[in-house]
């Protein structure tokens, strides 16, 4: 792993092109003390909305926390932060990213494309190129968290980002039912097979709370989740119910954590939270200024 950079001596720093990508990365990720890639083995069972509020309540706790979103082919983030237009891009061309809040920096693919709309291409080869170059290009700065959402599967952005970050870690999304699981069961084999640290696995859409009697409904079951880390020997970081609300806040652009802070879902995010922050080893502990 890079030594952590000091800024003043730094050829990366002081914009020497001749150094490689790879280098260049080293020197900007050594500024983070911890890189979760968000996976899942299948789409839509919500691994964009669980970065979405990793990273937010991390910011909320008062760490400094960056939000990458690596799915070329469907960037979610903006939209559920509610984040138009393009990044601005400095005179060394780096990438500024969107200052959220004052802890939070998000920079997504769709913020380098001029018409959100498009269909883009992406060929295996291109797309390492392309995380390569957005994790060399984007000036995070020193943070605590680099929190990353990846598309679903164990393909080729899962495997850049593990080629690139070897310290990052996973933290794996599923929902209760058993088809979700097996494919969790294919992130947790992609993650030993690349010396991936697993974090733990998160159930999403857990369960609903009855917007009228606040009944808690199990609509695909609950369960499965906890069942599956223990058979693979995965820590369990909880669950978190679905929420009628998550589907509105993320259309609207504005997150449950702000919109609705007493719900059960933000509780449970805080209780995900908590976990995170739990499995972190003991050397590796924040001080937070908020906590
Ligand atoms: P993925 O990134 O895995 O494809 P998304 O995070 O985009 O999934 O979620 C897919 C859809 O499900 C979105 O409309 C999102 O708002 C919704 N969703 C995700 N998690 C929840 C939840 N806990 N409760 C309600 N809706 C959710
Ligand atoms: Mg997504």
């Amino acid at each position: 792993m890079h030594t952590k950079c000091d800024q003043k001596s730094c050829a990366s720093c002081a914009g020497d092109k001749k150094m490689s990508k790879e280098e260049i990365i080293g020197c900007k990720m050594s500024r983070i003390k911890h890189k979760l890639l968000v996976m899942s083995g299948k789409g839509g069972v919500g691994k964009s909305s669980v970065a979405t509020y990793l990273a937010l309540s991390l910011a909320n706790h008062g760490y400094r926390v960056g939000l990458l979103d690596v799915d070329l082919h469907g960037p979610s983030i903006p939209r559920m932060f509610g984040i138009h237009g393009v990044l601005n891009i400095t005179a060394e061309r780096e990438i500024l990213p969107h200052e959220y809040n004052a802890n939070l920096k998000i920079v997504s693919i769709e913020c380098m494309l001029e018409d959100c709309d498009s269909a883009i291409i992406w060929r295996g080869p291109l797309k390492h190129g392309v995380i390569a170059q957005f994790l060399a290009d984007c000036r995070w700065g020193d943070l605590d968290f680099l929190v990353i959402d990846s598309p679903p599967g164990t393909g080729d952005e899962p495997l850049s980002v593990s080629k690139l970050i070897p310290d990052a870690k996973a933290v794996i999304v599923t929902t209760p039912q058993e088809v979700a699981l097996a494919d969790v069961r294919k992130s947790i084999n992609f993650c030993r097979k690349v010396d991936m640290e697993i974090v733990g696995l998160v159930e999403n859409m857990s369960g609903l709370f009855c917007p009228h009697c606040n009944e808690f409904i199990p609509i695909f079951r609950t369960g499965g989740g906890l069942k599956t880390s223990d058979k693979m020997k995965v820590p369990f970081l909880g669950e978190l119910p679905f929420d009628p609300k998550v589907v509105e806040g993320g259309d609207r652009g504005v997150p449950v954590l702000e919109s609705e802070p007493a719900s059960p879902f933000a509780a449970a995010v805080g209780e995900f939270t908590r976990a995170v922050l739990s499995r972190l080893p003991a050397g590796e502990k924040l001080e937070a200024s908020n906590e």
